[in-house]
């Protein structure tokens, strides 16, 4: 009986491969006629002073419009994009969406809105990748270089690639920021905040969720913030979800807040309606 069951265990493994296989070639196959077909979408989210200063920030985030399945998060896709190396392609769309915006909004706004967009290691680590080609399109844009800023994550700086570091140091010298995303959650060595030229430390999520009940976490965030501004960095603070973390936040100090409170990632038209008609609407809502 023993022998029977690991059988069927075994066919019961092998079935459910094939169908991760199969689901992960047809993803792949989708995301290469999503690339030519330019279903990818920017949302944008905006990351808001908490103290007095007022200029007005973004995150751009990935969506996917899928012709049969709608909507697509990039928790969905962003992982086998960058295993396939897809991602590289799709980031420098990502970086032009991006730009562009930018320059539209100050066009036909007359508002300078720095848009932050991730930037995935396997970016980095492609030997083909060019900083020359970035920075063209930003000047063709006539784009202030501070107007884009890059996240990264934590791991990119540990991986003890040189070429890595020079990248980075390349795109900060040219005036683009760099912000170190979901900041805690990683390999938690201090070491490269000395090492690496941040200007952003974007507090996870996680921190932020339970500043409400948990006094522990409260004493990271504010600790964070402490570091953060002795070493010349600002401090973001991701999911702000409440008034009351919102408060807490910004009495420890906190820049930047990024959450749910604010807004959700919206289409670019929802984000001008509700942040760019009136530019101070941002302010209102966060002092109110
Ligand atoms: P991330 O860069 O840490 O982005 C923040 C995520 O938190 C976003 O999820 C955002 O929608 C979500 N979020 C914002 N405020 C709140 C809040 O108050 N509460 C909660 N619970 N969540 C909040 P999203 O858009 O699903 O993106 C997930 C991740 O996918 C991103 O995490 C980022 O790592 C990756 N990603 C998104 N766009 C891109 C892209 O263009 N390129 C690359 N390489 N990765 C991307
Ligand atoms: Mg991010
Ligand atoms: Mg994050
Ligand atoms: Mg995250």
């Amino acid at each position: 009986a023993a022998k029977d069951e690991g059988r069927n265990r075994f066919h019961y493994f092998t079935a459910s491969m094939q169908r991760y296989a199969k689901h992960r070639m047809r993803l792949i196959q989708d995301l290469r006629h999503a690339i030519v077909n330019n279903e990818f979408e920017l949302f944008y989210q905006p990351i808001v002073s908490l103290q007095q200063e007022s200029k007005l920030k973004a995150e751009a985030l990935i969506r996917w419009r899928h012709p049969k399945r709608g909507l697509v998060s990039p928790i969905e896709f962003i992982t086998v994009a960058e295993e396939t190396g897809l991602i590289i392609e799709i980031g420098n769309w990502v970086f032009q969406q991006a730009a562009r915006q930018s320059a539209l909004w100050r066009d036909r706004f007359g508002v300078e809105v720095q848009i932050s967009i991730n930037k995935s290691p396997v970016q980095f680590r492609d030997e083909g990748e060019s900083f020359e080609s970035w920075a063209a399109l930003l000047k063709t844009l006539n784009l202030s270089n501070n107007n884009i800023c890059i996240e990264i994550t934590e791991g990119l700086l540990l991986d003890g690639n040189s070429a890595i570091s020079s990248k980075l140091a390349q795109y900060r010298q040219s005036g683009i920021q760099v912000s170190l995303d979901d900041f805690g959650t990683g390999y938690s060595s201090l070491a490269y905040l000395k090492k690496f030229e941040i200007d952003y430390l974007k507090i996870d999520q996680s921190f932020t969720r339970n500043l409400d009940s948990n006094s522990d976490d409260f004493t990271l965030c504010e600790a964070i913030i402490v570091m953060a501004h002795k070493l010349g960095m600002k401090v973001i603070a991701e999911g702000v979800e409440t008034d009351y973390q919102r408060k807490v936040l910004s009495d420890a100090g906190c820049d930047y807040g990024q959450g749910y409170l604010f807004s959700r990632p919206v289409p670019v038209e929802e984000f001008e309606q509700a942040f760019l008609y009136t530019t101070n609407k941002v302010i209102e809502k966060t002092t109110a």
